[in-house]
């Protein structure tokens, strides 16, 4: 037993540590997920031996608050939230509360991954704004909170009452934050606890917060019944509040509702890290009750982790098709989000030395749907640290690299093998030219057996060729040939994206394939001209003319054109609802799907941008809209919903 308990008690002040750093500090040194097995070990042991340690953090809420704020008693206490991870887990909890009271009703929310944030209103005004601390203490952040545009400072009601919520960054200003700075923030939790408990006001009013109302934990005068009719309380009062509520008796419309959000998490402009099941009737609630840590009428379900900690073992230096030299982290393998995870990108060399990270380090990685797991930060250097250097020739030809701008590009576009691989790649992709057959793996014995040095060469090969490749048997190389010929007739907008040229993506892309009537046309345009169409900058504009002014580009072209034939898109120039419109698509449309929608409105001529701004036409709706909807009626913009969507079209 006793060396149970010297276990715990090692676990126990690992975790209290950590909570040092991620509550006090607000710089944490592992992941969230790394903190909750450790955390979720602890619970076991607990259970098991029934030994509770004195200091475990099980026992309580947070940790100590930071001094050098005034510190501030909570008129009633705050608390933190059960967690369930799996259906089973929630099924338990929910169906325990049912089986008492079968009238029970759920309420689902985003579980906001903030700061939770109390304010006390007496006489209709803001007194005193408190973080929620160790639930019972908390720091008095009054000057700061009242800097977020969404707090309101006068509300309607005139007795006192103390509403809560959850301090927020939207990643959209996280990410433009982070762009200016030297210091970039790891993370949306991180952000805003540095931003609100910062003894300066102004740096919480430049950080642009959001506050999110979920609860009225004390109120003079007033009883609710239910959640929903306090949350319409608090939006009467000018709160923001979340447009995502649901409400439900069904355990499995939770499951669905669950599954939906997981997969969507990543589209919303809000870090969540789950949801919260509550249960909606206050009367029920009152008989719950609480413990000494949660409420027992609240449960937050939480979505596997995105974020993770690991070792960078190694950084090498890639060449990429337009010459960039790109670092990439190799980690020691770690499981993140079903997937392990080997390697993650870091953006250039002063993203390196801005995120302080190095070869024997723990850092942050974070991987969202799709994309390619990305470095946030360091978390703690290990023994054998080790700065990265920063390269001074080429990795594959060993040319001397040059400074561009925040890169480092190997100058030899004509000649280096790397290059003129990942331009091959890039021109077999799918949203490129869409050849199936010629992956990273193949490429070698393209280049280096059949001689293929650059994309219009694909058009050249024989089945014969191919035959003489290891992997090349009869169906594979037919296959390939097939994909090449159906290749020859491609949009122009594909085709556009094909070539590879630096700083144009597919929708820039699809940009000029829109606006110009031929590829001549486009071939010959005027940097100034270019420059002029929206969401074309000056970079990209004197990307385009530099790539059609090269002559080794333009002999590949002419070689090309040759073989292809491009497929001009038809543009219903009479529906004026839609040409050079700008539309955003927000939340789930009842009939099309978003690339439908996306197809409608770029073959009539508008276009489909990801974030709503002044520059937007439209914001068309769909169900669980989220932030941009907020947005969008902030800057006035119109709302359509499908059905009004259809009318445009059809005129
Ligand atoms: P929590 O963050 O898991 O959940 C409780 C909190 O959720 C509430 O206090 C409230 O602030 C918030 N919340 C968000 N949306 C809500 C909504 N709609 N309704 C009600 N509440 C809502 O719990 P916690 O006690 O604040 O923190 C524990 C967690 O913090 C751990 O599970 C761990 O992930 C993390 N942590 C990490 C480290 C680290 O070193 N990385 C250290 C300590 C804690």
């Amino acid at each position: 037993m006793d060396n149970i308990k010297q276990e715990m008690q090692k676990l126990v002040d690992e975790l209290n540590k950590y909570s040092y750093h991620y509550y006090v500090l607000d710089d944490p040194i592992v992941a969230d997920a790394d903190y909750d097995k450790l955390y979720d070990k602890l619970v076991k042991m607990e259970k098991e031996t029934g030994v509770i340690l004195p200091d475990s953090p099980t026992q309580r809420v947070g940790d100590v608050v930071r001094s050098g704020f005034q510190k501030q008693a909570h008129l009633v206490p705050l608390y933190s939230l059960d967690k369930a991870q799996s259906f089973e887990e929630l099924d338990d909890w929910a169906g325990k509360i049912k089986a008492s009271y079968p009238e029970v009703i759920f309420t689902v929310e985003y579980k906001f991954d903030g700061l939770q944030l109390a304010i006390t209103y007496e006489d209709g005004v803001l007194k005193q704004a408190v973080t929620r601390g160790n639930g019972i203490i908390g720091e008095d952040i009054t000057a700061q909170v009242k800097t977020i545009r969404s707090v309101p400072l006068k509300i309607n009601y005139k007795n006192k009452i103390v509403v809560n919520g959850e301090g927020i960054m939207l990643l959209s200003e996280l990410e433009k934050y982070n762009k200016t700075t030297d210091e970039p923030l790891k993370n949306a939790r991180n952000a805003v606890a540095g931003s609100i408990r910062n003894l300066d006001p102004k740096v919480t009013a430049s950080r642009k917060l959001d506050f999110f109302a979920y609860g009225i934990p004390y109120v003079e005068g007033k009883e609710f019944v239910s959640q929903q009719e306090l949350y319409q309380f608090l939006r009467d009062n000018n709160f923001l509040v979340n447009d995502f509520f649901k409400v439900t008796k069904s355990l499995d419309e939770i499951h669905g509702i669950i599954e939906d959000i997981d997969q969507k998490r990543n589209e919303l402009d809000i870090l969540i890290d789950g949801l919260v099941i509550k249960v909606d009737q206050m009367n029920i609630r009152q008989e719950l009750g609480y413990t000494i840590k949660f409420p027992k009428w609240a449960l937050a379900y939480k979505f596997p982790a995105l974020e993770v900690t690991s070792t960078i073992k190694d950084v090498i230096w890639q060449v990429g098709r337009t010459g960039k030299v790109t670092p990439t982290a190799i980690l020691e393998p770690v499981e993140l989000a079903g997937a392990t995870i080997k390697r993650a990108t870091l953006n250039n060399y002063d993203d390196i030395l801005r995120k302080k990270v190095g070869i024997n380090c723990l850092a942050f990685v974070r991987r969202s749907n799709e994309v390619i797991p990305e470095i946030l930060g360091l978390a703690q250097k290990l023994d054998n640290f080790k700065e990265i250097e920063k390269p001074i020739f080429c990795p594959s030809c060993h040319t001397k690299l040059e400074d561009r701008g925040a890169f480092i590009y190997c100058p030899n576009y004509e000649r280096c093998p790397d290059q003129l691989k990942e331009r091959i790649v890039h021109f077999c992709s799918r949203d490129a030219m869409n050849i199936d057959g010629i992956r990273d793996k193949t490429i070698d014995a393209f280049f280096d057996t059949l001689n293929i040095k650059e994309v219009s060469g694909l058009y050249e090969l024989k089945k014969e060729d191919l035959l003489k490749l290891d992997k090349f048997k009869d169906k594979k190389a037919q296959n390939l040939i097939d994909s090449i010929e159906k290749s020859k007739k491609i949009n122009f907008a594909n085709f556009i994206y094909a070539l590879g040229i630096a700083n144009v993506g597919i929708k820039t892309a699809k940009d000029l394939a829109q606006r110009y009537a031929s590829f001549e046309e486009l071939q010959n345009a005027k940097e100034e001209d270019l420059a002029k169409i929206y969401d074309i900058g000056d970079i990209v504009a004197k990307s385009i003319t530099d790539f059609f002014n090269l002559p080794y580009n333009q002999k590949i072209i002419e070689r090309l054109l040759k073989v292809i034939e491009i497929q001009y898109p038809k543009i219903n120039k009479e529906n004026e609802n839609i040409l050079n419109k700008t539309f955003v698509l927000t939340g789930t449309l009842p009939s099309l799907s978003r690339q439908e929608a996306t197809k409608l409105i770029e073959d009539n001529g508008g276009k489909v941008t990801s974030s709503v701004s002044k520059n937007t036409d439209y914001l068309l709706l769909g169900e669980d809209a989220g932030s941009k909807l907020m947005k969008a009626k902030a800057l006035n913009i119109k709302i359509i919903n499908e059905e009004e969507f259809l009318l445009l079209l059809n005129v």
